[in-house]
């Protein structure tokens, strides 16, 4: 596995604002569910039972983790509990999360849970992207959303595309790297359209790609030298420093789109791929159980020992399964690992990678990786190793950015 290619991610949203739609409609454009009912009927966030809408929503969203392929990219969407503040469960689902977006409604924008969220993802130092859905919504505004997350959550926000008509007209966007227009063809928005940017938005493109440029220019003083000297700006150079900035959560891009109306989801699946880390880019470190206090970094490199942690569990029809994250080392399929919290040696004797609308039966998994173990005897947080007494996640510690710039 190319870990490069690698992202675990979370969604964190108030209520309402389309997180689950925005999960569904990732999974069905990464081809992993086939169709997509509209199950939330009015589109607006407006009246459904709860009961009903938990049942309706069925598969798709019932797994802690689910991975998915987008562009050669493996993702593996981690549920993030985002509606409790500081909880042990919140803690843990963000311990295993190498980055995040986070989804804002057009109209409501920086909500109460977003801030609370928000604080979250600082705490746990989560690199994260900005979605501003239900952009077909009328009092749609994402520039005043763009104003509310500089002052109601301190980030340096920058909006990276550009709506292409408003409310119930919202047709797409303009990518402000690219400088093009994008938009939804199909029943379903399947396919995506490139075309020129609109004429009557070519001067305001024009305007707020350059406020983007003087943004990510803070963060290089070669880009802010090629901006004083008029030199061409490649897009590979506003993606390399776009990515720097976010993974060391200097920086918030912000996308944007209508996840019922089908509209600019493939866009922000583009971004996840481009600007959040790879497993590799951010450091994770354990404590050494030989040494109160002492932290010992962990490699994501397959070749250690193991070093895992059971972030979740979940009892259904199919059994117990316990959501792992690798951080070191392997795990193989009949493998015995010590849990470190008891000492005692445990089988894995089933691994399985979740899709949202199957389980594939994997013979291993390495650093880097989010996988279930079946039918194992733990606690929610309990370290896996290959060693006994070697290294313990117990108490969390929070991930660091490896920067490493070419
Ligand atoms: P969650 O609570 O964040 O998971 O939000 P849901 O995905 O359940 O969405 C809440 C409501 O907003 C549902 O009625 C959705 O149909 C609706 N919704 C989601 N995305 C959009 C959007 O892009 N535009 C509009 N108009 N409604 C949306």
């Amino acid at each position: 596995m190319n870990l490069a290619k690698v992202r675990n991610i979370g969604i964190s949203a108030h209520i309402d604002s389309g997180k689950t739609t925005l999960s569904e409609r990732i999974l069905f454009y990464a081809g992993r569910i086939h169709k997509i009912e509209d199950v939330r009927g009015g589109g607006d966030g407006a009246t459904m039972d709860h009961m009903e809408l938990e049942k309706e929503r069925g598969i798709t969203i019932t797994s802690a983790a689910t991975s998915l392929e987008w562009k050669e990219h493996k993702i593996n969407l981690i549920d993030t509990p985002g509606h409790v503040d500081f909880t042990v469960e919140v803690e843990r689902s963000l311990r295993v999360l190498d980055g995040a977006i986070l989804v804002l409604c057009a109209v409501g924008g920086v909500q109460s849970q977003s801030m609370t969220v928000d604080r979250q993802m600082k705490r746990y130092k989560v690199p994260r992207l900005a979605f501003i859905n239900k952009m077909d919504r009328t009092g749609s505004n994402p520039f005043s959303v763009v104003k509310a997350v500089r002052e109601k959550l301190g980030a340096d926000a920058v909006l990276y595309q550009l709506p292409i008509g408003k409310e119930d007209n919202f047709k797409g966007v303009v990518d402000l790297v690219e400088m093009k227009a994008y938009y939804n063809d199909g029943e379903k928005g399947e396919t995506i359209r490139v075309e020129d940017i609109p004429a009557d938005l070519k001067e305001q493109a024009e305007e707020y790609r350059h406020e983007l440029l003087e943004a990510i220019a803070m963060y290089d003083d070669a880009l802010m030298e090629k901006m004083l000297g008029d030199e061409p700006i490649s897009n590979e150079d506003i993606h390399k420093i776009t990515r720097k900035a976010v993974i060391e959560q200097a920086f918030t891009p912000v996308f944007m789109g209508s996840a019922y109306k089908n509209k600019s989801v493939q866009p922000l699946l583009d971004a996840v791929m481009r600007y959040l880390p790879s497993p590799t880019e951010v450091s994770n470190y354990g404590n050494d159980p030989a040494e109160e206090g002492k932290k010992v970094k962990l490699e994501p490199d397959a070749n250690k020992p193991l070093v895992a942690m059971g972030f979740k569990i979940t009892d259904d029809e199919y059994g117990q399964l316990t959501y792992t994250r690798i951080y070191q080392g392997k795990v193989e399929k009949g493998g015995s690992y010590f849990n470190q919290r008891t000492g005692k040696k445990e089988r894995f004797s089933r691994l399985v990678r979740m899709h949202s609308d199957k389980r594939e039966e994997i013979d291993t998994a390495s650093a880097g990786d989010i996988i279930a173990v079946m039918g194992i005897d733990c606690a929610s947080g309990d370290t896996y190793c290959s060693e006994p007494n070697y290294i313990s996640l117990e108490n969390i510690f929070v991930a660091e950015p490896v920067i490493k710039m070419s």
